[in-house]
């Protein structure tokens, strides 16, 4: 027990300092609310995650099988021309839907909505209809929302292009919608390739992630929710036929395995909780950036076909999309279809499609490390941060040594994130390791101070007595003398010999002696004022400099010491009980020296005289 509290007591700055870091750094976690400091955490997470997929993408290559039809401005320009306002009659996309599918594309997938127009043209919508029955290689896209407006009652849905799902985990729930923007029944009754096209964006408004799943209710006739149907991603839905058509996957159930992936046969897509894949991008769009996926304009397409109807030279080559897995988007700002994502700010919506479909073939998704993983880097990274402070006596050394870390470690994620596609945690290990660091440093540095500390005392204090030593009293004199001539005033000397010490050691012996020093020594302290020094000259003479104080208080107080000193019992033993006196002599500067050796001179006459006349008092030299 003893040995315990010793301990501690040895110890009790370095606990004192620990508990106040504790304590500092717990206090940030009440001063920031837990959700908001989450939220913080997460939005640096992301961009971290923006900046790593900025670096990887220089090397990332997509498939040359994927072009996409986009709408752009010299297309919208051409459509409203001839076809007046958006949206322009569905025989268009009738006609372009046959010139593609006679050069046998994989696939097409409309990245449009065709919903119950009020500019509905029947004939020029049944051509598109025909199309959709005769190709069931092509896909088009619905739209979920929550505006529960009194103009729009939550329409039920076809229950053939909902999609049954095994979940063998109850950790995912994906995002719940209550109205859906229906599209013409008759194109339901046509084809079952119809799948979601929602996109929810992170609180920055970058679209890093796409719901592979939504739930939608089927609704009863008075609008109560009947039961939850999930529905596909259009481009999830596309791809379970690539797998089946082209890898002969043979995919007849869709599960969520107990890892929270969604299989499509050997695809394993990781989700979140909220059923969302984590896109990993090819850099910036393919409309600016040649390495990217492959876009034609509409009006070219249109301008083939019109050739080809009139005979005359095709605008593109007439196998342009055989074996393609046709997209058709748009990119005009007008028909609102732009995205911000980590790669880039202006990233038509179709890419989102053509990036996840290449995600899924390539089997090249990101999925977030797990949580053991991301604390044991967290925890390794902090160590290392506190041994680079600790084990480094060179601060020139442990600080390049610890950016160097950081450094390593920021590669180290990048590199993990290009090779495995993982996303690793960076921002917590970071604020865990230097927090480590500047702690173990706080820490250090208060360890060595107190070293400094310890031997200042050694240097300048007695063991035995505790009093200030010989080396200190003569550097504290000279000091004094400097201040006084500077500032013009007066310090005093008081001399101190115990008497007839010799006797009294002879007598009880020098243990008795030793302690009877100690015991003057703290009576000698608490007769006089913490600015002053208590020292002790040699032997069992001590010494007393009296800051800013003239002869006639320093002769006081003299004669108060030698009264309190004699009037002591000083307990040796519980059956041993002493009492000694002492003899004392008091010099003042200036009157009575200028320079330490002067006034130590004139102190020890005044005490030879106090002994000369019968000890115990404080002895003056008659001038
Ligand atoms: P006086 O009244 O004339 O001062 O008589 P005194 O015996 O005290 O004579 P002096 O001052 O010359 O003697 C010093 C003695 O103090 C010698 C030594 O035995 C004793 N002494 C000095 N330092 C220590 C110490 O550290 N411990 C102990 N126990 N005795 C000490
Ligand atoms: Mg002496
Ligand atoms: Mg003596």
């Amino acid at each position: 027990m003893n040995k315990f509290i010793s301990f501690i007591y040895r110890h009790r700055y370095d606990i004192f300092f620990s508990l106040l870091l504790v304590l500092l750094f717990s206090l940030l976690f009440f001063v920031f609310p837990k959700e908001e400091t989450k939220n913080i955490i997460r939005i640096m997470e992301n961009k971290t995650f923006d900046i790593r997929q900025n670096i990887i993408t220089k090397d990332k290559k997509v498939r040359d099988d994927i072009v996409i039809i986009t709408v752009d401005d010299p297309s919208y320009e051409y459509l409203v021309e001839t076809y007046g306002d958006w949206p322009i009659p569905r025989s268009v996309y009738a006609d372009l839907v046959e010139y593609v599918q006679n050069q046998n594309p994989k696939f097409i997938a409309f990245d449009l909505l065709f919903i119950k127009s009020l500019k509905r043209i029947p004939q020029s919508d049944e051509q598109l209809i025909q199309k959709f029955k005769k190709y069931q290689n092509t896909f088009t896209a619905m739209n979920f929302d929550d505006y529960n407006f009194e103009l729009r009652t939550p329409p039920n849905v076809d229950k053939k292009i909902t999609t049954n799902i095994k979940f063998e985990t109850d950790k995912i729930k994906p995002t719940v919608f209550t109205n859906c923007r229906i599209i013409m029944e008759e194109i339901i009754n046509a084809t079952d390739r119809i799948g979601h096209i929602n996109t929810p964006k992170s609180d920055d408004g970058f679209i890093r992630t796409v719901p592979l799943i939504v739930n939608y209710p089927e609704y009863n006739e008075d609008l109560s929710i009947k039961q939850m149907d999930n529905y596909l991603y259009m481009t999830v839905k596309l791809a379970i036929d690539y797998l089946n058509k082209y890898e002969n996957a043979n995919i007849q159930e869709i599960k969520i395995d107990k890892n929270n992936n969604l299989i499509l046969g050997n695809r394993k897509l990781p989700l979140n909780e909220n059923a969302e894949a984590i896109l990993n991008w090819y850099g910036e769009s393919g409309l600016i950036n040649p390495d990217s996926f492959k876009y034609v304009s509409f009006w070219e397409v249109i301008k083939s076909i019109k050739a080809k109807e009139t005979g005359n030279k095709e605008v593109l080559p007439n196998d342009f999309f055989k074996d393609k897995i046709v997209y058709i988007g748009t990119n005009v700002f007008s028909l609102s279809d732009i995205k911000t994502v980590p790669t880039s700010k202006y990233l038509p919506g179709v890419e989102i499609h053509t990036t996840l479909l290449n995600n899924i073939i390539d089997n090249n998704l990101i999925h977030k490390a797990s949580l053991p993983y991301n604390v044991a880097i967290s925890i390794i990274l902090s160590i290392a941060a506190i041994f680079t402070v600790f084990k480094i006596r060179s601060v020139y050394v442990s600080i390049p040594l610890f950016s160097g870390l950081i450094f390593a470690f920021l590669y180290f994620s990048t590199y993990v994130m290009t090779k495995y596609n993982v996303w690793t945690w960076v921002v917590v290990p970071l604020i865990l390791a230097i927090f480590c660091f500047v702690c173990s440093f706080i820490v250090k540095y208060l360890l060595k101070s107190r070293d400094f500390e310890y031997t200042y005392k050694l240097a300048t204090t007695d063991g035995l007595t505790e009093l200030y030593n010989h080396r200190f009293f003569q550097e504290e004199m000279r000091k004094k003398i400097d201040f006084a001539e500077k500032l013009k005033n007066n310090f005093s000397l008081i001399l101190i010999d115990i008497d007839f010490f010799k006797k009294f050691n002879d007598k009880y012996g020098h243990q008795a002696g030793d302690a009877v020093l100690k015991h003057v020594a703290k009576t000698l302290k608490s007769c006089v004022r913490n600015e002053d020094f208590v020292c002790r000259y040699g032997g069992e003479e001590m010494a007393i400099i009296l800051n800013n104080v003239n002869r006639e208080t320093a002769v006081a107080v003299a004669e108060k010491i030698c009264k309190t000193i004699a009037s002591k019992q000083y307990e040796l033993s519980p059956d041993l009980e002493v009492q000694i006196t002492i003899s004392l002599g008091v010099a003042t500067y200036p009157q009575n020296g200028k320079t330490p050796t002067d006034l130590i001179e004139y102190s020890d006459k005044c005490l030879y005289k106090a002994k000369e006349n019968g000890r115990n008092q404080v002895g003056f030299i008659e001038e």
